[in-house]
This record gives structure tokens, sequence and C-alpha cells, in this order.
């Protein structure tokens, strides 16, 4: 496979940036959405246009799928006009999409039988990783597998990890998930203390920047959220959907979260506040709500 055709599902926030990289790099594309507007701008960049799951898989021998959730890639790769029904022996199905891990091998084990070899490969480093193709990149799979697609993954991220068998890139997202929201809560706590305490939070994240408490999340989303900016990035309700997936990740491995079950209830109050749509680092209203403040500079 010198440079397969690839097919690529999925052009949201992150699959959009992700499949123009490839057309980019020179890769034939044949993408599908089911918004015809991220579909029409990826064809004006120079993909092919797919009708559906199975039109793209008959088309391609390499399919990408950059989805929402769990019964999203299960449609789209296992349902009615599916890859399964367009795939042949040989080709390769990429999921990287954010999803339970049970789901990723159920899916390799159905395409598996058809012929088909398959990697788990969810992303982190959000939009702008995306848009950077400097995405963190943890895959599932089999290890010829996962050299022979290093050369696609290198044209969307830099750090590209074989983690261990399918469904072990979705646990290692899941750990990375666990750490995000647990940086995020804590972001949150600092600012609407600090802020009821009468200091301007622009301050709380300059020092904060300067010391132990840095992070790549505190640097990312930091100032943004002193600024109230919640346009996402990285949806709240996706989030909430991971959290989901952390939880029953860890009652299946008999795995305490203590922490992680709180943040896991705060996420669920954002949703019932009809917040899902807000970024992730949204989840500092709900802090503010508990507070009765807002911990954020005034704006002009
Ligand atoms: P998004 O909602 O912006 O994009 C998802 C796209 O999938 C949409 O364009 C939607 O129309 C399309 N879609 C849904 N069902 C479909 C179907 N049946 N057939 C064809 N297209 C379908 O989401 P996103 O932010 O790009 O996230 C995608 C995945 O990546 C999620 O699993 C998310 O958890 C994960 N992720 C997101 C980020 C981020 O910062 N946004 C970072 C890391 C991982």
């Amino acid at each position: 496979m010198s440079k397969p055709k690839i097919g690529f599902i999925g052009l949201g926030i992150m699959g959009k940036p992700m499949s123009k990289h490839l057309l980019d790099a020179g890769y034939e594309l044949v993408v599908h959405d089911l918004v015809q507007a991220a579909v029409d701008e990826v064809v004006a960049a120079g993909a092919a246009k797919g009708v559906s799951p199975k039109d793209v898989a008959a088309r391609s021998e390499v399919i990408i799928t950059m989805l929402p959730d769990s019964p999203d890639v299960q449609a789209v790769a296992l349902g009615e006009n599916g890859l399964i029904e367009g795939v042949s022996e040989g080709d390769v199905q990429i999921d990287m999409s954010t999803i339970a891990p049970g789901v990723a091998i159920e899916v390799a084990e159905a395409l598996g039988a058809k012929g088909v070899g398959c990697l788990d490969a969810p992303v982190s480093g959000g939009d702008v990783g995306a848009i950077n193709a400097t995405l963190s990149i943890m895959v599932g799979g089999e290890q010829a597998l996962f050299d022979k697609m290093m050369p696609v993954f290198e044209q969307m991220g830099k750090t590209i990890t074989l983690c261990g068998p399918n469904g072990a890139g979705q646990t290692v997202k899941a750990c990375n998930q666990i750490q995000v929201a647990l940086n995020i809560i804590g972001m949150s706590e600092a600012f609407v203390l600090g802020a009821k305490a009468g200091v301007d939070p622009a301050i709380i994240y300059d020092v904060l920047s300067g010391g132990y408490a840095q992070s790549r999340v505190h640097d990312a989303r930091g100032p943004r959220m002193i600024k109230g900016d919640f346009a996402p990035g990285f949806k709240a309700r996706f989030h909430f959907k991971d959290l989901n997936i952390i939880m029953k990740t860890g009652n299946d491995y008999g795995v305490p979260l203590p922490v992680t079950s709180l943040v896991h209830e705060l996420f669920a109050a954002m949703m019932a506040q009809g917040r899902g749509e807000l970024d992730h680092s949204g989840i500092m209203t709900v802090l503010e709500d508990l507070a009765g403040i807002e911990a954020r500079t005034k704006q002009e």
C-alpha cells in the first residue's frame, strides 16, 4: 500500500481539519457526513463525495471515522448501508472517535471476520491539535498494521503510540479524559474562589502560569475561561459522554474512581442546565452557580 485511497467519515470540529491534512499530503479522499455543508467544504478542497458509509468503504482501502459516540460508530460500521456492507478483504478501518473500549473490540471483531484490519486510534490535543496536525494519537491493534498506517497517522499527529491490542487505545483515552476533567475542575474552583475573595481572575491565571499549577489545559483553556468564552472546542456533552465511558470501565474492572465520579455528577448538572453545547471548560459556570458569582474578567 503506497498511498492508499482513504475514506473519511465525520467532518466535524476534528474530522474536517484532519481530513484536509490528508488531502494536502496528496492522499485521494472520499468523504461523508450527515451535514451537507461540511461535505461541500472538504469536497471543495479536493475530496470526492461518498453517499453512505457503504459507498465510502467500497471506494477506499483505508476508512477513517471521526464520529461523536459509540452508537454512531456502531451504526456507521455495522448498521444498514454501513462499512461492513462495502469493505473488501485487506481493507483497513481506523476509528479515531472516543468511544467505549468494548465497542471498539466489537467493531474490530465484526470487520475482522470480513478480513478487515482494525485500529482504534482516539486522539488528544483538541481542535488546535487537529488544525496544527499535532494530535497525540493512542492506538489499539496489531503492531504490523500500526506500522503500516504510520504514514497516515503522521499527517494528523505528532505523538503516535501503540498502546496494546484492540480497545487499548480507547482505554488510554479514558485515562487521558480523567486527567483533563480533573484539571479543568481544579482550575474552575480556583478561579471561582479567587474571584469571590476579590482577586481579578486574570491575575490568578498569570501567576499560576508561572508556577507548579501550570499545565497544558491551564494554558489552553485559562485565557478563555476568565473571559467567559465557552465556545467549543470540545463540547461539554462529549466530555460527559467520556465520563460515562470512564465510570463504566472502572465498574467493569472493579476500580473505584471516587474523585472522577464527583466530577461526573458536576457534568451531569451541566447537562441538566442545558449547557452541553458549551466548551467543557464551561463546567466553571456550574461552580459559579454554586458560589453565586461570575468568576470572569469584566468585559468592556
Ligand atoms: P463534532 O460533533 O464536531 O463532529 C462529529 C461529526 O460526525 C459531525 O459533523 C456529524 O454530522 C458527524 N456524524 C454523526 N453521525 C454521523 C453518521 N451517522 N454518519 C456520518 N456522519 C456523522 O465532534 P468532534 O468535536 O469533531 O469530535 C469527534 C470525536 O472526537 C468525538 O468522539 C470526540 O469525543 C472526539 N474528540 C474531540 C476533541 C475536540 O476537541 N473536539 C478532542 C479529542 C477527541
